[in-house]
């Protein structure tokens, strides 16, 4: 089949759009599916035996295809649930198949005067499963199929039909407002999720990453087996700052030297307000020489940008301890941290506003 013809089938037949696009939904539909179309071939399997048994008058040709739409759609059920990719192909051939049983037992299975009544459980499969385009598909062919029935094969009266037709549009507009719906609130559930897992990986003050996202950065980072350094800061004296001029300007210095810290980093680069006056940056693939000529341009950064409290200037500098992931072997990735960290200290005790390499 051509591409764009796929395109066609599984965008406004497949029922992409019927269950949103995120993978919690799109799993659920997977599943949904993969029920449906077992149900689906159970039913036309038993509905073979029966006819085979003398139980069902159908003719040979229905009988044929009531057994192939079953084998077609145990095969597609098992596609689904081994490859939850093939959804899309999937459920537009078994909307296509379906309609083509339908058509096919409104006219040829004469004898049985309640086939039409057919149209409602594959309706509201065709809805679920195959979205508002799958549904409408099949409620259309529904309507040609009983229309042909009524007028060519005088198989019910026109009444019978409106009431039908009626009765299959209706069900229609109910299904697509639960599915609707049912959509909508998943969707608003998936919104609050993402901005809760923002908030828990946010520091509030700031708006750098937390310890949280910090510390699976660096273990993601550690066992991608990436080449990165390891950079802790640490504001100096930044207790005095706090007692001089209110913890609210302490607040302003932690914001300004944020701001630095992100300007002087990649988008691919990470940096986390670990602690009070404590952050850590993660520099990938500019190796410790990179690693230490970027740590020492923020600290003249940070050193000659003051923050204005009033009328004062509030001048403020910080000590930095760089590891980098080469420099030793190490067998988990907090290890590193012990060493930036022993860095940093030494950083302070040689007398702060300098940098330090973790030996
Ligand atoms: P050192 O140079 O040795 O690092 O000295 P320091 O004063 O920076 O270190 P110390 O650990 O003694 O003090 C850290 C201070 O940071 C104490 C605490 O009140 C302050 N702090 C921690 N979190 C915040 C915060 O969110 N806002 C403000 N304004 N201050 C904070
Ligand atoms: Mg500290
Ligand atoms: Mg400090």
């Amino acid at each position: 089949m051509p591409g764009w013809a796929m395109n066609l089938m599984s965008e406004k037949i497949g029922g992409s759009r019927a269950f949103g696009r995120f993978p919690e939904l799109e799993a659920f539909r997977s599943w949904l599916s993969h029920g449906m179309l077992l149900a689906t071939s159970v039913t036309c399997i038993v509905c073979a035996i029966a006819a085979v048994g003398g139980l069902w008058v159908l003719p040979d040709f229905h009988l044929w295809l009531t057994v192939t739409f079953g084998v077609l759609s145990f095969g597609l059920s098992q596609l689904i649930r081994r490859k939850p990719a093939t959804t899309q192909y999937a459920i537009p051939s078994f909307i296509v198949g379906l309609a083509v049983v339908l058509l096919s037992g409104d006219v040829l299975v004469v004898a049985d005067e309640m086939r039409f009544a057919w149209h409602f459980p594959a309706l509201g499969a065709a809805f679920v499963i195959g979205g508002i385009a799958g549904g409408l598909f099949i409620l259309a062919t529904a309507i040609l199929s009983l229309s042909v029935s009524t007028f060519a094969l005088s198989a019910m009266s026109v009444a019978g039909l409106l009431t039908y037709c009626t009765t299959l549009s209706l069900m229609s507009v109910l299904i697509v407002i639960i599915e609707l719906r049912f959509v909508w609130t998943l969707e608003k559930l998936q919104k609050s999720r993402l901005i809760l897992a923002d908030l828990a990986n946010t520091d509030p003050l700031t708006g750098l990453g937390n310890r949280l996202a910090f510390d699976r950065k660096l273990k993601a980072l550690f066992y991608s087996g990436a080449d990165f350094s390891v950079i802790l800061c640490d504001l100096d004296h930044f207790k005095g700052i706090n007692d001089t001029y209110g913890h609210a300007i302490g607040d302003d210095v932690l914001k300004a030297v944020a701001t630095i810290l992100t300007n002087s980093t990649r988008p691919q680069d990470m940096v986390a307000r670990i602690g009070g006056e404590e952050f850590c940056m993660l520099l990938t693939d500019v190796g410790l020489e990179g690693a230490l000529q970027r740590t020492e341009a923020i600290r003249k950064e940070i050193q000659k940008h003051p923050v204005k409290a009033g009328s004062e200037l509030v001048h403020c500098t910080a000590s930095f301890g760089v590891t980098h992931k080469g420099a030793a072997v190490r067998s988990d990735p907090s290890q590193l941290l012990v060493a930036a960290d022993r860095a940093l200290y030494a950083a302070k005790a040689d007398g702060r506003n300098r940098l330090r390499i973790a030996a």
